[in-house]
């Protein structure tokens, strides 16, 4: 007789959606899910990129980085509740390159509306195209409702929420329950942590986990905006982003509206290929994590985000796009971009001093320091990771995807090689 083996999967985000829902397919499994935020139910969430600064619900709460190394901490976003950041990210999709090609359940459909800025840019420069969005007719398609809601009828998958796990409970090197800070106890055979970038580590230093580099190597990809004030008549309808330009190892991304600023739009610049990195550490065992980005702390990235920056800032300039632009402004305070345009030293020293990312957090546990290709945490029997704190490195793409598909890759090679 196959004998049922019990799994808690600590995080209902973007990778826990998918764990939950592959785990669950084997009728030998007993999955319970774990998710420290609510569940917003079904159904569509605006998908204007600026939406997750009104829908504070949906977010982390008073979750703090500290961006460059002597800088104060200031807020930060990540999703919070069943389907994690996609409840609130962008909803950009990058096209596979081919290292992960892997089949998820996820619906991509590019934006058809592109509204005036996005046109603009579309028409004058031959490397924009539009964006690939990660929903179906129009709608946000999150990972819970693309994997999580389909099978919540399964008599072997049981889903908490509003419950974070506050700590692991081991007996030498296995895992044997996961608690809950309302002090309930969860017993199972085998433990995935999916709970984010910072979730993760946090939750493995806080259980006293041993494994070296634990919350080390984090990265995010920095970027910088330039606000534009555009010229009314702008098309509000139009998803906030709805085209790219896609450079090598970095990309340039048009806001079509900013919610808090009406007739006003963006021109994103980020660096995908990053080489800075930070850490998440629990300096007080029962406080919050002290998440440091570090970014730019390399001159490579430094190079590559000016370089973006420049190149945004040609974009501004071309004759279609100054049709709709009025002006554009550095800073809060109204500074033209003319005072730093034509001097790249300007350029570079503004970007550096006004970085902020992409929300694009990775590799705080990464695989073949912390885990092996299996996410199995090293030294440890019965526990796994899967989420984007495993990457070894931060894709040189928009994320969300390639966490999709490793949880994919991973809950299929666990049902192959068993865990
Ligand atoms: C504002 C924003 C915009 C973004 N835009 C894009 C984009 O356009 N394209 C793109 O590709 N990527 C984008 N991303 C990044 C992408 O969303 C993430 O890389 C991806 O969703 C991360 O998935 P994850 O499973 O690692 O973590 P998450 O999806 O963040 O899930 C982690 C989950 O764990 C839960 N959790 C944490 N701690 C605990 C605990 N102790 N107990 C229980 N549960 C816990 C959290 O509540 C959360 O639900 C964006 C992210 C943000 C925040």
């Amino acid at each position: 007789m196959t004998s049922r083996t019990r799994w808690i999967v600590v995080g209902g985000g973007s990778a826990g959606c998918v764990v939950a829902a592959r785990l669950s397919e084997d009728p030998f499994n007993d999955v319970v899910l774990i998710e420290a935020g609510a569940d917003h139910g079904p159904g569509p969430v605006p998908d204007r990129g600026g939406a997750f600064l009104e829908d504070q619900l949906r977010t982390a709460p008073d979750l703090m980085v500290v961006r460059r190394p002597g800088e104060e901490p200031q807020p930060y976003l990540q999703g919070f509740g069943l389907g994690g950041s996609s409840l609130i990210h962008g909803c950009i999709a990058t096209p596979d390159p081919g290292q992960y090609e892997i089949d998820h359940l996820i619906p991509l459909e590019p934006a058809t509306r592109l509204g005036s800025l996005g046109s603009a840019v579309m028409d004058a420069d031959p490397r924009a195209r539009p964006v690939l969005l990660t929903r179906a007719g129009g709608q946000r398609i999150t990972a819970a409702d693309a994997y999580l809601r389909p099978v919540l009828h399964r008599p072997n998958l049981f889903v908490v929420t509003g419950s974070p796990v506050v700590q692991l409970g081991l007996r030498g090197w296995r895992a044997e329950r996961a608690i809950t800070a309302d002090g309930i106890e969860y017993q199972a055979d085998r433990f995935v942590v999916c709970a984010g970038a910072i979730g993760t580590p946090t939750l493995l230093l806080r259980s006293r986990i041993d494994t070296p580099g634990i919350g080390e190597g984090l990265h995010d990809h920095p970027a910088c905006t330039i606000a534009l004030e555009l010229e009314p008549g702008t098309d509000v309808v139009a998803p906030t982003i709805s085209v790219v330009i896609d450079r090598n190892g970095s990309q340039i991304l048009p806001l079509n509206h900013l919610n808090l600023a009406p007739g006003h739009g963006a021109i994103m610049a980020g660096q995908l290929a990053v080489t800075s990195a930070g850490r998440v550490s629990l300096p007080d065992h029962d406080g919050p994590p002290l998440v440091e980005l570090h970014q730019l702390t390399t001159a490579a990235d430094i190079a590559g985000l000016t370089d973006v920056v420049l190149d945004a800032l040609r974009v501004i300039e071309l004759d279609a796009v100054r049709e709709v632009v009025r002006s554009a402004y550095l800073d809060a305070d109204g500074t033209p971009v003319s005072a730093i345009a034509d001097d790249a030293d300007l350029v570079r020293d503004w970007a550096v001093g006004h970085v902020t990312g992409f929300h694009h957090l990775t590799s705080s546990c990464p695989e073949g320091v912390v885990a092996d290709q299996f996410g199995r945490v090293l030294g440890y029997d019965n526990l796994m990771i899967c989420d984007a704190s495993l990457f070894p490195r931060s894709p040189t793409r928009n994320p969300y995807i390639p966490v999709i598909q490793l949880a994919e890759r991973l809950t299929s090679q666990w049902r192959v090689h068993g865990a």
